[in-house]
């Protein structure tokens, strides 16, 4: 169906396909061909044109008039079109379907060209009634709805003699306009659209005054309006509901042409450089100074919907369906719509995928990424789509271009918001991590400074900047208009997820002061409680100062155990509060840790007290202890035996006096009261706060942890029974070596 193989003219051919070489439309595009077939090159021809981005700045003009009347010579005339034309020597028909070119004419009015009507198409339809189609009035019919459908201004052309034939085939072809236009109207009532009839008288010879034509011409096509049958509701309505009227007579080309040339001239610069907006009746009278092409003509399909829009009207036409333009103007808004909303998308794609791209690299390899540029590119981004779809679309059917701005907006809005939540969610991870990082290295500076640290206003300080960050990033790719933009939730997560990383910061701050406190105990402890036991060895009591004269008893070890093993935990207890307040530490808290820390302690304790009872250290401080009794006086001198002396007496009073620990040391008793300390009541109730984790590393203490089995009994029990009778064997044994030794020496000693 190209253009140029039935078209032997010029010698052009061009090759089948080559339909971006603007030659091959040399003679216009074949919109229909004669096998009823649509070109679907037209929109690309509309293109070459420039016409395609046009909007609704454009004009189409058809031609209408019996075979061989001299329709394409007139148009190649008028707009330098080159239409094919029958040669004087063959006579044989030329154009065939429908023919479209651009007008080549340039205007040459010397104003601004504000008037200058531009990108002017023009139709010219094949005649139908010569001898090659002979009776096919089908074609007529159809090529005159489809030219009434999409032009605003269709040409008559007709000879003179014509005129007043009322029997003429002129008459049949302005029946079938007549009748067509009804039939347009009965799915479009709502639509005023008019177009104008241009009647050009040919061969025009001047003896009949032009407005006598007219006159004939208008009760002629009158006669034919009332003849019509009309469709209901439209009963009344008369010819000039539809059209407007001019008329135009043009000499004999062969027998005047300079005239033909100079008039035809006229009427071109009538059509290519008349005022846009003329008064209709001016129209209708001769004045050459009215342009043509008033508003209401047009048909208001978009120069770049054009093409399709034809299509589609043809193949109702062709199949014979009833023409429904509303109809047919929604299905062009969709498929332009949908075509534009994907232009508008590529341009979007190109700006916004290699963001896309770059987020998910970052999420892909678990680092997030807060991408540069991003608000300024969504920004522009989001709005020259909407804008570009707005300009273009907005030309179409108002319903269906708001449902796919609509739709538009929701898949670019979809992509964006994926992009903002992306950097939001970067933005709170980084956050999160440069916090932490933050607050722990202004932890460990302030550990190393002697005025210490108040891990309060650091984690204060580093959260204000943290959430000022944050916000500053969200701020930056808020796009205004977009319904996601807003980042108040994500805001308000960030700031708990803060509150719960200083939460845990300062738990872990806790552990390890609760750490340094129980490390100091145990040191403390361990001093202390081994001075105590050690002065077990020395026979005369422990930790009182000599000095005082008073005698620290053996007995009372335990009191003293217990009261200094309890200062040394309150004074810890202060230490651990006074921390804790700079932490920032509840009450709750605090209570735990010290509940923990007693704990603790106590195990400490045990520990400590375990140790001094190893069976080798207390055997050895047993003997130690039986030696100083059994060896000096009261007075703390050295005895020197004599075999006088009742040796058996005091090694007997200093082994019971000894053996009497070793039952008094088996069991934390308190003197007092020879009852166990009251553990209970010093370590107190479980805080109703400690969790599960406060409670798993505490080792159980007996008496106090019911699931533990152990009662207090066995929680203060220092030796068993076993050990206990062990020890007492190995004691006399040890103190009998003693005795005998002692026995020999004071034997010898006489015998020296
Ligand atoms: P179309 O079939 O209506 O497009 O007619 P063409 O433009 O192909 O012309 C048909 C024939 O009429 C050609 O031989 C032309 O030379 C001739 N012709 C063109 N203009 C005129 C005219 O003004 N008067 C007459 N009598 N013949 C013309
Ligand atoms: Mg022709």
């Amino acid at each position: 169906t190209t253009a140029p193989s039935t078209l032997p003219i010029n010698g052009h051919f061009a090759s089948i396909g080559d339909h971006d070489d603007p030659l091959v439309y040399e003679h216009g595009v074949q919109v229909i061909d004669e096998a009823k077939q649509f070109n679907p090159n037209l929109s690309k021809y509309l293109s070459l044109e420039h016409v395609s981005n046009a909007g609704f700045n454009y004009h189409l003009i058809s031609v209408f008039g019996s075979q061989s009347t001299g329709k394409s010579t007139l148009l190649n005339h008028l707009f330098g079109t080159q239409f094919s034309v029958m040669s004087d020597q063959e006579r044989r028909q030329t154009t065939k379907g429908i023919w479209l070119s651009k007008n080549k004419m340039q205007a040459q009015g010397g104003d601004n060209g504000s008037h200058m009507a531009e990108n002017i198409l023009v139709m010219d339809v094949e005649g139908t009634d010569g001898r090659e189609r002979g009776e096919d009035q089908d074609f007529e019919r159809k090529s005159a709805l489809f030219a009434l459908a999409t032009s605003e201004v269709l040409i008559v052309n007709i000879w003179e003699h014509q005129v007043g034939l009322y029997q003429g085939a002129n008459m049949g072809l302005l029946k079938t306009v007549l009748e067509v236009n009804l039939q347009l109207f009965l799915k479009d009532r709502s639509t005023t659209h008019r177009s104008l009839l241009f009647f050009v008288i040919r061969d025009f010879m001047g003896t009949t005054p032009l407005r006598n034509l007219q006159r004939t011409l208008l009760e002629d096509l009158s006669r034919i309006w009332t003849s019509l049958s009309k469709p209901p509701g439209l009963e009344s309505s008369t010819i000039h509901d539809y059209f407007d009227f001019a008329f135009y007579g043009l000499p004999h080309k062969g027998y005047q042409p300079d005239q033909f040339v100079a008039d035809v001239r006229t009427l071109g610069k009538r059509f290519r450089e008349g005022k846009k907006d003329p008064r209709r009746d001016a129209v209708l009278g001769e004045s050459l100074e009215t342009g043509i092409f008033l508003p209401e003509y047009h048909r208001r399909i978009p120069a770049d919907g054009f093409a399709h829009y034809a299509e589609g009207i043809w193949d109702q036409i062709v199949n014979n369906k009833d023409l429904d333009l509303p109809t047919q103007q929604e299905l062009l808004a969709q498929f332009r719509c949908d075509e534009i909303l994907r232009e508008v998308l590529v341009a979007f794609d190109e700006v916004i995928i290699p963001f896309e791209e770059k987020q998910a690299e970052g999420i892909h390899s678990g680092e997030p990424l807060v991408l540069g540029g991003l608000g300024p590119a969504m920004r522009s981004a989001r709005s020259k789509t909407i804008q570009s779809f707005e300009t273009e679309a907005s030309r179409y059917h108002k319903g269906v271009y708001r449902r796919k701005r609509a739709e538009l907006e929701d898949k670019i809005d979809t992509r964006l918001k994926t992009l903002f939540q992306g950097q939001l969610n970067a933005a709170h991870r980084l956050g999160v991590k440069d916090f932490t990082e933050a607050v722990t290295a202004a932890v460990s500076i302030g550990q190393k400074k002697s005025s210490g640290y108040d891990f309060a206003e650091i984690v204060t300080s580093e959260t204000k900047a943290a959430i000022e960050k944050f916000e500053k990033e969200a701020h930056a790719v808020l796009v205004e208009g977009a319904p996601w933009s807003n980042y108040k939730q994500e805001l308000a997560l960030y700031q708990k997820d803060l509150g719960e990383v200083s939460g845990q910061l300062r738990r872990d701050e806790m552990r390890r002061l609760a750490t340094r406190v129980e490390r100091w105990v145990r040191s403390r402890l361990s001093e202390s409680v081994g001075f105590e036991f050690n002065a077990l060895g020395s026979g005369r009591g422990g930790s009182g100062a000599p000095e005082s004269g008073e005698k620290p008893s053996e007995g009372r070890i335990w009191d003293r155990i217990w009261k200094l093993f309890v200062d040394t935990v309150l004074d810890a207890e202060r230490r651990f509060t006074d921390r804790a307040s700079s932490l920032d530490a509840g009450v709750d808290e605090v209570d735990v840790g010290l509940w923990r820390l007693r704990r603790k302690s106590w195990g400490v304790l045990r520990a400590r007290i375990e140790e001094e009872v190893m069976e080798g250290n207390l055997l050895l401080k047993l003997r130690e202890n039986f030696e100083d009794k059994f060896r000096y006086d009261d007075a703390g001198v050295p005895r020197i035996w004599r075999p006088t002396d009742d040796i058996e007496g005091i090694y007997t009073r200093a082994r019971e006096s000894t053996l009497t620990l070793i039952p008094l040391l088996s069991r934390f008793r308190l003197a007092e009261t020879s009852a166990p300390p009251p553990l209970e009541r010093w370590i107190g109730h479980t805080p109703s706060s400690a969790t599960p984790a406060d409670e798993e590393d505490l080792p159980p203490i007996g008496g106090l942890d019911e699931d533990d089995g152990r009662g207090l009994d066995e929680e203060v029990r220092v030796l068993s029974d076993a050990k206990r009778q062990d020890l007492t064997v190995r004691f006399k044994k040890a103190a009998d070596g003693v005795y005998v030794e002692a026995k020999r020496s004071a034997i010898g000693g006489i015998t020296q």
